[in-house]
């Protein structure tokens, strides 16, 4: 039954008016602002395990858990600790620390396809670094990226990109020069034939091929049967490098990430969000010898002031520490209650849906089609998401405000949050 729950938002409403007079669009990340959806952003006050309290005393089963980073909940005990103790000591040096290096060999033992990684400080710091090296190493300027799918906000990715810019609709690039973006190829996600096609034109100029190997900035979207096997052998036979960007994916989809579960072997990988633990870290790493060509090792340059930062890294370790597989057997099966449930209403209230899911990101489309690229995730309902969002919301329920974005499930989500979340979604539903 419907609780009736309706969000209050005035402080919100007045924060965000003052924010807009100082900051661009109020916000300091696109999405944030709700514009798509049309309403208030939610100032948050605080974060708890899977809740987060926002300034007008609302109250939320968190889905959105900073896009990906926690995914053992708000404010983990353990967490907070390491970083507590970590301050205590001081919070830079821009000198080494030991600390690094656990954490580059942790990631390392994970990460098979990793034999050295280098820390910085975003998603989008790794993926325009892994091309800048990639193009290094190849000696070659083009690249290769999917429709849909976001890397971060590097000039050469930013086409034809997923995540905000897919929802807030906006025109390709503005500000990229015409001689970048005509270095970056872009074909469908899941369409290895497109893929064939364009090496045979591009093959020799291209650098690399850099994917999502599931792709989660346009929904959720899983790879096809023998697509990312398809892209390792094609990549291999030009001698282009293949980056997997699992910022997203990495640690949150399985013990060994999107490589381990799958079993296809990137040359490169991109890191960000959860190897973080809800501070700002990402990495890149692959094999030794192309990780090698970076300063001081080798000649390509990257650097970073607060790179592999001490209370980054006592986050980041911390969090990766806490998740063993069994973790990730518990997210899986949170997951699948949650993808249940909402399938059920779905079809008790006869709404078109389909709902993709891998691991713990989830994503309901408001569409009866079967979703495996951007074309496809487009034709949901998105007046309908609209009304949904707001609906969940107002029932104590924080998303994604896109229809491009999935849903996480934490390790700290109960049996009881779940069923509280699959009542809201039916309520929801009800009020479409
Ligand atoms: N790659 C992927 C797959 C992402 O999902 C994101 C962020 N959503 C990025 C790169 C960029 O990461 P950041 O926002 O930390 O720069």
């Amino acid at each position: 039954a419907d609780s009736g729950k309706k969000r209050i938002d005035a402080r919100s409403a007045e924060a965000f008016a003052r924010a807009k007079k100082v900051i661009p669009g109020g916000v300091n990340s696109p999405v944030r602002a709700f514009k798509s959806v049309g309403l208030t952003p939610v100032y948050m006050e605080r974060g708890e395990g899977s809740r987060v309290y926002d300034i007008d005393g609302n109250v939320y089963i968190d889905y959105v858990a900073s896009w990906g980073p926690l995914i053992m909940g708000h404010a983990h005990p353990e967490v907070i600790e390491a970083l507590r103790k970590t301050a205590e000591k001081g919070t830079s040096f821009g000198a080494p620390t030991e600390l690094e290096t656990l954490m580059a060999e942790l990631v390392c033992e994970r990460v098979p396809s990793v034999d050295v990684v280098r820390m910085v400080n975003s998603g989008t710091e790794a993926t325009m670094s892994a091309l800048r090296l990639a193009r290094g190493y190849t000696k070659r300027n083009k690249i290769m990226k999917f429709e849909g799918s976001y890397h971060g906000h590097a000039d050469s990715l930013l086409i034809k990109a997923g995540s905000g810019v897919a929802t807030l609709g906006l025109p390709d690039s503005p500000g990229v020069p015409e001689q970048v973006a005509s270095n970056t190829i872009t074909v469908p996600y899941n369409d290895i034939e497109s893929v064939k096609l364009a090496f045979q034109k591009y093959g020799e100029e291209l650098a690399c091929v850099i994917v999502e190997p599931v792709a989660g900035n346009m929904g959720v979207v899983p790879p096809l049967p023998g697509f990312l096997e398809g892209l390792r052998s094609i990549t291999s036979e030009y001698g282009s490098l293949l980056i997997f960007d699992e910022v997203m994916t990495g640690f949150r989809v399985g013990y060994h990430c999107a490589q381990g579960l799958y079993g296809v072997t990137p040359d490169l990988t991109c890191f960000g969000k959860v190897i973080g633990g809800g501070l700002p870290v990402g990495a890149y790493g692959g094999r030794r010898e192309i990780m090698e060509m970076i300063a001081p090792a080798g000649p390509i340059y990257q650097a970073g002031t607060l790179s592999g930062n001490p209370l980054a890294m006592a986050a980041g370790y911390t969090t990766l520490k806490l998740l063993t597989p069994e973790t990730y057997e518990l997210l899986e099966r949170q997951a699948v209650r949650l993808q249940l449930g909402f399938e059920a209403n779905a079809e008790k209230h006869g709404i078109a849906s389909t709902i993709n899911r891998v691991g713990s990101m989830v994503c309901p489309f408001f569409t009866d089609k079967t979703v495996i690229n951007y074309e496809t995730a487009k034709t949901s309902d998105l007046d309908r998401f609209k009304k949904y969002f707001a609906a969940m919301l107002d029932l104590g329920v924080s998303i994604a405000p896109s229809q491009f974005e999935g849903m996480f499930v934490s390790a700290v989500h109960s049996d009881a949050d779940i069923d509280e979340t699959i009542a809201a979604h039916d309520a929801a539903l009800q009020r479409l």
